[in-house]
């Protein structure tokens, strides 16, 4: 699942994840928890995090591959935020030869910036079940308490929406020359899009 910070991506794979049985795969939240964890790494990645740039591919890889062993991943899994830079082709794919898999399709989200700049400084998250909320559009309920992603601030959103299209991008362009992305409209309300990455994976009898 591709596309800019705040693209609905996370949101989205969680979706499709429920139907098909299968998990999510998210890089970023993979960091987060060795954040949580205060681990040696996660000392190490806050800092780095915070400023909205990449973390080292070594580190990334090493996650992914760890939780792609998990059993509830032996049917299959959504990457989301993964891979992130050009680098990172080579390296998924010697992993998913391995391990004998194979990607099937990318799905490719196109948010403008202004929608992004809207959705992630109205980003909450809940740091226990990891439920995101928006001030506006999706207020958590009373009680839940919910936090700010230090990286959802307006300054850091730009970086990262800068480091989206210089080093994403370039992944979406050899994924295309592969025949393998579906582009798909993320603006609009998340059933709508739901139903658009449906569609566009041929499974519109989910789609209606
Ligand atoms: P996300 O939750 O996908 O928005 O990712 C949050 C942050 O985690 C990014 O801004 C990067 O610092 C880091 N990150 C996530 N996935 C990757 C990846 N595949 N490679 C390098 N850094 C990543």
């Amino acid at each position: 699942m591709f596309g800019p910070p705040g693209a609905g991506k996370g949101t989205q794979a969680e979706r499709l994840g429920r139907r098909l049985l299968i998990p999510t795969i998210s890089t970023g939240d993979l960091l987060r928890k060795e954040i949580r964890n205060q681990t040696e790494v996660g000392l190490l990645l806050k800092k780095l995090m915070d400023s909205g740039k990449l973390i080292k591919d070594s580190v990334v890889t090493s996650l992914m591959s760890d939780r792609l062993e998990d059993r509830d991943a032996s049917r299959g899994a959504i990457f989301d935020g993964f891979p992130r830079k050009v680098s990172q082709i080579d390296i998924l794919d010697s992993l998913l030869e391995e391990k004998n898999r194979k990607l099937l399709r990318v799905i490719a989200l196109e948010v403008p910036t202004e929608v992004i700049l809207q959705r992630t400084t109205g980003r909450r998250v809940d740091p226990t079940t990891g439920k995101t909320y928006h001030t506006d559009d999706d207020p958590p309920p009373e009680g839940v308490k919910v936090v700010q992603r230090s990286d959802d601030t307006e300054e850091v959103v730009l970086d990262r929406i800068e480091t989206y299209y210089n080093e994403t991008e370039p992944v979406l362009e050899v994924y295309s020359e592969r025949g393998l992305v579906s582009k798909v409209d993320g603006v609009g309300p998340i059933d709508v899009v739901e139903r658009r990455i449906l569609r566009a994976l041929g499974l519109e009898k989910w789609a209606k």
